[in-house]
Formats: structure tokens, sequence, C-alpha cells
């Protein structure tokens, strides 16, 4: 069926919805076999976002474990510091192609926030972004950048006001103004045709890898490890390689602080099979159907829900799940900062501490592909107070007596 990967997937959204969903992905449809759309997308991903992202041999790291060679595929070199912003460039043209003239999205951290308020800017949509007031405070540095890129940043005064209140209050909005307003979704989550959309999208890393491997080993990836929030860096990833059996496809979940309700972000095997913002998938919930409260120390991973093929690969063992925890994150962090100069995204460092367990234990002779979804620069307030740098905070503290 339409937008199911098993019995994953699906639209569960309210009737009013149903036919801008059919309109997107009808226009999908149709974009996708248009060599101009292709053309338009591919030119955009080059020239703006400046692809293709390099596949960098990790040299030192690789000697240092002694173990499989370790590539590393660098999305952090994407403009705006993440694979995220290929999807919304993406999804602008779509907008744009069935005459919407405003974007909406919401946001936790702001990395998504980020990148639809850049592609609302390039393509001339007024753009309002709904964040929680908790998050706005906890954020406030990506707060700035949405609003020096023009987006109206609404703050969610209701619930826990974080991300979940704001996705209600942008289904809200879109509801209301679903004529004129295209609903920018962050992952590969959410009702059909978003999924399957995103995951086309982002593709691009995958074919990117299969080729600047090629030209560099000759040989395809015996491994390719992601990190997995709602899933679109790791479905990039891997969805070139899933016909290819020989090929390990791995996703990292957040284990964040501990086992127990609301210490981390791990889906499988604590998550349960539910119908939750428009789509059935994996979920941690309580009995009840409500999601539970999770935690990492990366944003991009501190999520409830996972995309609905995610959850259908993992339960034919295509794609195999593990667990990082915070502690491992930021060791990480620091050892390829070191090692290869490259400060990766939290969030992408969890990809990068499982390939560190496993490459010792594998021979030479087999090759693992890291997928760094992002850069480390976001991280900086994360980093700075797990790192207890106190230079920093006195630098902060002189900013602040200042004034402004
Ligand atoms: C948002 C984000 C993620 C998590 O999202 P996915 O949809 O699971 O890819 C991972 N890494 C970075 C750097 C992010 O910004």
């Amino acid at each position: 069926m339409k937008g199911h990967f098993g019995k994953y997937g699906g639209r569960y959204v309210p009737e009013m919805l149903i036919p801008a969903l059919e309109e997107l992905d009808q226009a999908y449809a149709v974009a996708k076999k248009d060599k101009q759309f292709r053309k338009e997308f591919t030119d955009l991903l080059r020239n703006f976002s400046g692809r293709p992202t390099p596949l960098v041999f990790a040299k030192n790291l690789t000697q240092k474990l002694g173990g499989a060679k370790i590539y590393l595929k660098n999305e952090g070199l994407n403009h705006t510091g993440a694979h995220k912003i290929t999807h919304c460039i993406g999804q602008a043209l779509i907008a744009k192609r069935i005459g919407k003239t405003r974007l909406i999205a919401e946001t936790g951290a702001g990395q998504h926030g980020v990148a639809t308020a850049t592609v609302a800017a390039k393509f001339g949509f007024s753009c309002t972004v709904y964040m929680g007031e908790v998050d706005i405070a906890r954020q406030r540095p990506n707060v700035f950048l949405m609003e020096q890129l023009g987006a109206k940043v609404v703050p969610v005064p209701f619930g826990s006001k974080t991300l979940k209140d704001a996705v209600n209050a942008a289904i809200k909005d879109w509801i209301e103004n679903v004529k004129d307003t295209h609903y920018v979704l962050g992952s590969v989550v959410g009702p059909h045709p978003f999924p399957t959309m995103n995951r086309d999208f982002q593709s691009i890393i995958g074919k990117e890898i299969r080729k600047q491997l090629k030209e560099a080993e000759g040989i395809l990836p015996d491994y390719v490890i992601a990190c997995v929030g709602g899933g679109s860096n790791a479905m990039g990833a891997f969805t070139d390689f899933i016909k290819e059996s020989s090929v390990h496809l791995i996703g990292v979940e957040a284990g964040g602080r501990g086992k127990k309700i609301g210490q981390h972000a791990v889906r499988f095997p604590s998550g349960s099979v539910g119908v939750v913002e428009g789509y059935k998938s994996y979920f941690l919930q309580d009995s009840d159907g409500q999601l539970q409260k999770t935690h990492s120390i990366s944003a991009g991973l501190d999520y409830p829900g996972i995309g609905p093929e995610l959850s259908f690969l993992h339960d034919n063992n295509r794609v195999k799940f593990v667990s990082i925890t915070d502690q491992e994150a930021l060791e990480a962090v620091k050892t390829l900062s070191e090692l290869e100069g490259i400060i990766p995204a939290l969030e992408s460092a969890h990809a990068v501490a499982h390939a560190i367990k496993i490459a010792p234990k594998l021979s030479k002779s087999k090759t693992i592909v890291v997928n760094l979804s992002g850069r480390g620069d976001k991280d900086i307030f994360i980093l700075t107070k797990a790192f207890k740098d106190k230079k920093f905070y006195e630098f902060m503290k002189n900013l602040v007596e200042e004034g402004i």
C-alpha cells in the first residue's frame, strides 16, 4: 500500500489535512520524474549546499584502532552544518511548484528551524517556526540565527513547552492556513509522503558514498554506520545499500545517561508499536500511548519516535540497532577532533563511538563508512559545559557584565 513499509507508516491525520497531503504526494510524484526538477535540485545541492561532501579516510584513527579501515562521510560540510538542508531544499522546491508562499516548521533544538529559515530566505517564502518556551530559553543561539534569516519564531507556552507541544502548534497552524502554507518536516517521519520524500532527497548521501569509495578502494563498504534520531541521515546513507546483502547497516541510538525511562532515547528494544504524530512506527510510550520523556546529550537524537521505514528494516533484520551513551559520544568527539581534525556534531559522535568499538575487532581488510551527519560548532555550549571549561565561562560572564 502507498506510503506503507510493511505495517508501518501510513497517514493518520485529521480529515482536513488529507487534501494537502494528497496534493504534496502528487506534486512530488510528478517532480520526481521531471528532468527540470531534478536538475534544479541537483544544482542547488551543488552550488548552494556544497555537495558532493567529501568521503575522508580517517587514517590516524584507523591506525590507532588497528582494525578495519574507517572512512568518514562528512555531511557536516553542508551549508548550515548538517545533512538537514538537503530535505529542506527538496521540500521548498516542491512547495513552490504547488504555489505555496509560506513555510512553517517546529523545532526542538533549533537545527531544523535554522535549515527551514535558510531555505525560506533563499526561495522567498515567509516563515514561521514554532518552538516550546523551554526550548527557546535553552537554545537562544539558534533562535537568534532563525531571526537573522528573517523567520518568525513563535514561543509555545502550553504543555511541557518543548518539541511535542511545538508539533501540536504547527499542526494547528497548518490546518488553519493549509491553502498557502507548506509544513516542512525535518526527518523521515510523519504521514505519507514525508518519510518517502525525505528519504529520496537524502539518498544522495549513500549514492555519493558508493561512488567515492569505489574511486578510493574499488569496493563496497562492509559497514555503514549512522546515528538515528528520526532517521533521515541514516536512511540517506543506507538506502543505496539496502539491496547489497554484503553491506552491514547499523543505526546508532542515544543511550543517554542510563537505562531508566526518561534517561535515553533507545526505541529498540524499549519502544513499542503505536500511532503518533500521523504515522505508525515504534515509539517510546507508556501503556496509554503517551510519549515518554527522552534524554540525550545530543538534541537531534532526543526524540521518542523513529521513521516507519527504519522500523520495517529493524523487524526484517536488515538494519541492526545499537546504542551509545552520552559519555561515549563525548569521548568520541574528543578522539575524532584530536586524531582527524574534524569536530563532529554530538549526534554524529554516536556513530563514531560505535565505529571505535567495532573497528579493532574487525580485520584490516574490512571497511567501515561512518556518516558524520553534522559538524560540532553548534554544540559549543554543551561541550564547554560537559568538559567543564572554566575559561569559557569567564568569557561568557565578561560578555554579560559588559552588557548590551
Ligand atoms: C537533526 C540531526 C540528526 C538527527 O536527525 P535524523 O533525522 O535522525 O538524521 C542527526 N545529526 C545531526 C547533525 C542533526 O542535526
